[in-house]
């Protein structure tokens, strides 16, 4: 299982998490999944609906979810995906993180420290929920 994800989606998505700093940034990332592979092609924002703890937490915005879904379908591709933001954080998951994530999508985690972006780190939890798990990331393009 590897994360394949676009090198100007890479960079779009670093920059918004840099620019939200130092809030939690959020959204879903869109493409295929082939094999056992996830193909990131493209990604779309969602406002962060937690506004009081913008800084460890986030919520996605449903209005917005079904906009990216509309977007995604219309390109014959799927949500595949959630990123968000770790501000002054390392790229690893939190419990909330784990108890909101769902099988069969991967979750992407920005850490970013002071503005500056650190690393990233792919995440997916199996089927029964217990096990949150670090993926390869690859970039191409
Ligand atoms: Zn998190």
């Amino acid at each position: 299982m590897v994360v394949k994800i676009n090198k100007s989606v890479n960079d779009d998505l670093i920059k918004i998490c840099e620019e939200g700093f130092p809030h939690e940034v959020c959204g879903v990332l869109i493409g295929n999944k082939k094999e056992s592979n996830y193909f990131i092609q493209s990604s779309y924002i969602c406002e962060n609906l937690n506004k009081e703890r913008a800084s460890d937490r986030y919520e996605l915005n449903p209005r917005d979810y079904i906009k990216a879904e509309d977007y995604a379908k219309s390109n014959n591709q799927a949500i595949i995906g959630i990123y968000h933001s770790h501000p002054n954080h390392p790229a690893i998951a939190s419990e909330t993180d784990k108890l909101y994530a769902w099988p069969d999508m991967i979750y992407l985690i920005y850490s970013i420290y002071d503005s500056k972006f650190k690393n990233l780190i792919s995440w997916e939890i199996n089927e029964k929920k217990d096990i949150f798990e670090e993926i390869k990331t690859s970039i191409y393009g």
